[in-house]
Formats: structure tokens, sequence, C-alpha cells
């Protein structure tokens, strides 16, 4: 059987500038699941619906990333992030002083906050701005949704700051690009922890941390530096991972596993199973990944097996992350 992707006729998506017109299209695409890229104020995002696990599978599709990250969530303003995650006095006061605007702020994920598990790659964190370019707010208002968008480049590739840049490494993989010109700060947005007491950065960026450390009335902790804070978990390298073990290329279920398929030959088992995609495609098996780990995490089983993922397209990224999960932890 051919790959979906390859029956599929190549269009190529081309800069298009922002009108009414462009906006609403722009937004029924991104509610439908489809990739639209955007400029910010720091550089262009490639955009989707972060409500939609598929969607945001689409954007690691993309753009080729061996890996999955966790993805910047971008948010009208302050009152819609405080439905996603759970702001601190200080939090606010940093959202209030520097949004909208290049700031990233990770907090802790609100209970039942409707963002996909795979935008923030499973971690109990989410990172939230509230972007300042009039054509991102605009769109975000047309979507009416929640934006994942990391930058509109693919993987290994320059960081693109006008549209024609996203044109020539994405065109044939988004539906759409608004164009707006260049990007007014070129550098990505300052993501800062603040879902403890003291606030760290996590990479430096537009926002310069005089600027926050002046607002606040006090010193940022600098991630790496945290002599003064224990490593908590929502740190930049810390991953989701499963209490239970995990047995990679599993072709059996033993006595007491979990069981995580792949496909539609699946092994004979009594025990827990969850299908990542029982069609075999990728796409679906990637959005699943952190939602079905942790259902079969919760089982109770000692062992989760993992049937064979193929290592293409998004498979990389999905046995990338399941290998993490199943190297042995301190
Ligand atoms: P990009 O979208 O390419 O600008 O990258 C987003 C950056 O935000 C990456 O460096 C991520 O590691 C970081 N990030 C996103 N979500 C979180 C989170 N929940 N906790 C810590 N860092 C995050
Ligand atoms: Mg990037």
């Amino acid at each position: 059987m051919p790959d979906s992707g390859q029956s599929k006729p190549v269009t190529r998506a081309v800069p298009t500038p922002i009108t009414d017109a462009a906006l609403l299209q722009a937004g029924e695409l991104l509610r439908g699941g489809d990739l639209v890229a955007f400029p910010t104020e720091t550089v262009y995002g490639l955009g989707a619906d972060a409500t939609n696990a598929n969607a945001v599978a689409r954007i690691f599709e993309a753009k080729g990333r061996p890996h999955f990250n966790p993805l910047i969530v971008h948010v009208p303003g302050l009152e819609a992030a405080a439905h996603l995650g759970i702001f601190s006095q200080r939090a606010r006061d940093l959202a209030q002083a520097f949004w909208p605007g290049p700031l990233t702020l990770v907090v802790e994920r609100a209970p039942g906050a409707p963002i996909a598990e795979l935008a923030s790659a499973g971690l109990s964190t989410l990172a939230l701005r509230a972007p300042a370019h009039p054509a991102a707010q605009a769109l975000l208002k047309a979507a009416g949704r929640p934006l994942a968008a990391p930058s509109a480049n693919r993987s290994g590739r320059i960081t693109a700051t006008t549209a024609q840049h996203v044109a020539e490494d994405l065109a044939d993989r988004v539906a759409m690009i608004l164009d707006a010109g260049p990007t007014v700060h070129g550098l990505e947005s300052t993501i800062l922890d603040a879902t403890g007491d003291d606030i760290v950065l996590l990479r430096p960026g537009a926002i310069p941390m005089e600027a926050i450390e002046a607002s606040l009335g006090l010193r940022l902790l600098r991630a790496g530096d945290m002599s003064a804070r224990p490593a908590s978990p929502g740190q930049l390298e810390s991953h989701y991972a499963p209490s239970a073990k995990m047995r990679l290329n599993a072709r059996e279920v033993r006595p007491g596993e979990a069981l995580l398929a792949f496909g539609d030959r699946t092994p004979q088992t009594t025990g827990p199973v969850a299908n990542l995609s029982p069609s075999g495609d990728l796409v679906e098996a990637a959005a699943n990944l952190f939602a079905y780990l942790r259902r079969l995490d919760q089982s109770g089983a000692a062992t989760i097996a993992v049937m064979p993922i193929p290592e293409k397209g998004l498979g990389e990224a999905i046995n990338d992350r399941l290998r993490r999960a199943a190297a042995p932890r301190p």
C-alpha cells in the first residue's frame, strides 16, 4: 500500500497578505486541523490548533523533527491563559507587565485544560505566550483556539523571519502562509519558568532579563544555576517518563505486561492494551503517544510492551521518545 502522503497531490502555499478574508480562511483551516504559518513579533510561527492532537502531530511531521519537544501555546492574553495554566501572583504580574509581547511563561497545566498532551510533550506544565503582532492576535481571534506554534522552519534550518523564508522551507507542508513582511525582533521569546516561587530563566530572548528583574524587583535564577533550588520536573530537559518498565520491539506479550500496540497485527493478550494507530498511521500514533503511555502506566502493569514502530516520518520522533522512556533511570 502506498504511503498516504505520496498519493496526495502536492500543493504549494504562497505567502498571502493579511486581509479579513485571509484571516477568515486561516481560522477555518486551523479549526479543521490544518497548519497555518503566521507572523509574530519574534519569528514566523508554524501554527496548529493546540487542542487537536492530530494537528499538533502534523507540526512535528512538517518540521521533520527527529524528537518531540514541548511547544509554546499562543493565546490572546492572560484571561485565556488563566483557563489553561495555573498562574501564581508573580506569574500574573509578569503577564500583566509584558503581555502581549515576546515573553513565554511556563506554568502548571490547569486541571482539565484542553491542550493536547503532545503540545507539552507529556509534561505537566505548559509554555504560554500572548503575541503582540496584530496579525497573530487577529489569527487567534479568527481561530478561536489556542495555537501551538514553534518556529516555521524545517528542523535544522534557519529560523524564518519572512514569509518567503517560510515558503522556501514549508510551502508543500502547510495549508496557508500569512504574510506581514519581516518580523521585528528576529529573536525568539524569552522563556521563564514561573511554576515555583522563584522565577527561572529557561531561555534568553527578545525581552532582556534586566527588564524582567526590574519589573519583578528581584533577581531571576538561571537554568543550570539551580543551587538555590532543587531541579524540578518541568525543567527544560525533563521529559515525561512512565513509572512502568518499557520493553521495546515486543512481538509477544508476557504475563503481567500491558501492550502499547501499533497496526492491525497485534499479539494476543488478556492484559491492558492501547493501540496507537490500528491503521498504522504515524500521525495518529504521535497524537496518541503520551495519553496512551500514561493510560497504560496508570493500569498498574509493571512493564509496558511496545510493538515495533517503523523508523520513518514521525516514527523517528516516536521511537526517540520510547527509547528515552525505556532508558534506565537513576
Ligand atoms: P520554539 O517553539 O522552537 O521556540 O521552542 C520552544 C521552547 O520552549 C523550547 O526550548 C522548549 O523546550 C520550551 N518549552 C516549551 N514548553 C515548555 C515547558 N512546559 N517547560 C519547559 N520548557 C518548555
Ligand atoms: Mg526553532
